[in-house]
């Protein structure tokens, strides 16, 4: 099938790989032994990537900690920051399009005596700094907001929600695992005092992630993993020496070849929305002027969910139906919008990214535009 689920995890790229082999093999050192050239190696590699990382998000690679995915940065900020302040406030602020990752850990710390609100979008997908504002109170101690949504791509306007947090003195942590290569982040300029990263949904491998923990102001968190002190105490464990590369090499070339890259996403994105509203009755899902070219959601109506996807496996998409693992719960971010459950149940997320071609979208195009015509003609509630 042709893959057109870059927001699931991409392809790694081939260089990433290749980057990744020699500390696989020859170079198996552990970064933490400082007797020997083994060590040395090894340490001397993850500082590298370690740079990377930092250099393409504008921090110092001081603020960089490394950890096994963008599901631990998340759960190390939010719990880790929570714990830390828990004597100023109890109150936290997200948004109901979180990631789980973010919303079961604010769940969980609910379930312990903190307090959580949590954010209704606009119909577009995005919240604004009036919606936070309101929502705040003296006791507010974390916001945790998004900064590309993975199911609709739509990008949160996050700098001016660090602006307001630092104006507050409350601390901003942003989930920018889907963000990385996609959109520009200078963390010079916008004011987030934690940032997740992950490296498998920018060419990298999976099992690999990254914390910025803000110096200047220093933010504090209370660690999650406990052992033997590694990154600063914040996240003890051996380092991955051959993933870490792996991250580090995936950011090198995303910062390399972003510019050039988001270009030709976007026309091949903008052909796939163009050739899909040929078809009747679909809808797209999420705003889209402040939105990642990468991804399109696209309702069908008059077409149920299941099917369609049953339909399509010569490509690989996402559904709104099917989204998380085994639940056929219709997606909760397209319904936090507003749309139906029937619409919910019908969208289908196209993700597209360094590997996609016009071939592809025009195959996928052609697939939907026949596919949908039969589902729709065996149905009872397509009346055209
Ligand atoms: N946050 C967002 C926005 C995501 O899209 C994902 C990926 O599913 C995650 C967090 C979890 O990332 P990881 O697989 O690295 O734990």
């Amino acid at each position: 099938p042709i893959y057109m689920d870059y927001s699931a995890t991409t392809p790694i790229d081939p260089r990433v790989a290749d980057k990744m082999i020699p500390y696989l093999r020859e170079q198996f050192g552990n970064p933490a032994s400082r007797s020997h050239m083994y060590g040395w190696t090894a340490e001397k590699a993850v500082e590298e990537a370690r740079g990377h990382v930092a250099a393409l998000v504008n921090a110092d690679p001081r603020e960089i900690i490394w950890t096994s995915g963008a599901t631990e940065s998340n759960n190390l900020a939010i719990k880790g920051a929570a714990q830390f302040y828990k004597t100023k406030g109890k109150h936290i602020i997200t948004v109901k399009t979180e990631h789980k990752s973010v919303l079961d850990t604010v769940r969980e710390l609910e379930r312990i005596g903190f307090e959580a609100t949590y954010l209704e979008p606009q119909d577009n997908g995005l919240i604004t700094v009036e919606q936070l504002a309101a929502a705040v109170r003296p006791d507010t101690i974390l916001v945790s907001v998004m900064l590309v949504n993975n199911e609709i791509g739509v990008i949160q306007p996050i700098d001016e929600i660090g602006v307001f947090c630092r104006s507050k003195g409350i601390i901003f942590h942003c989930d920018a695992a889907q963000a990385t290569g996609k959109v520009v982040i200078d963390l010079q300029k916008t004011k987030v005092d934690l940032m997740t990263f992950t490296a498998h949904k920018t060419y990298g491998p999976k099992g690999v992630g990254a914390l910025y923990v803000c110096r200047k102001p220093r933010v504090r968190l209370e660690a999650q993993m406990h052992g033997g002190g590694h990154e600063r105490g914040l996240r003890s464990g051996t380092l991955p020496t051959h993933q870490i590369v792996g991250m580090g090499e995936a950011f090198r070339i995303a910062k390399e070849e972003m510019d050039s890259e988001i270009g030709r996403i976007q026309a091949l994105r903008d052909r796939l929305a163009k050739g899909l509203q040929e078809i009747e009755e679909v809808y797209i899902n999420g705003d889209m002027d402040h939105r990642v070219p990468h991804n399109l959601n696209v309702s069908f109506n008059y077409v149920e969910g299941e099917s369609l996807i049953m339909a399509i496996k010569d490509i690989a998409v996402s559904s709104g139906s099917a989204c998380t693992s085994a639940s056929l719960e219709p997606s909760y971010v397209l319904r936090a919008l507003g749309r139906s459950d029937e619409l919910a149940h019908s969208s289908i997320r196209f993700t597209i990214g360094r590997f996609s071609t016009e071939e592809d979208i025009d195959f996928a195009v052609n697939l939907l535009k026949s596919k949908v015509h039969k589902l729709r003609d065996l149905s009872p509630l397509w009346d055209m």
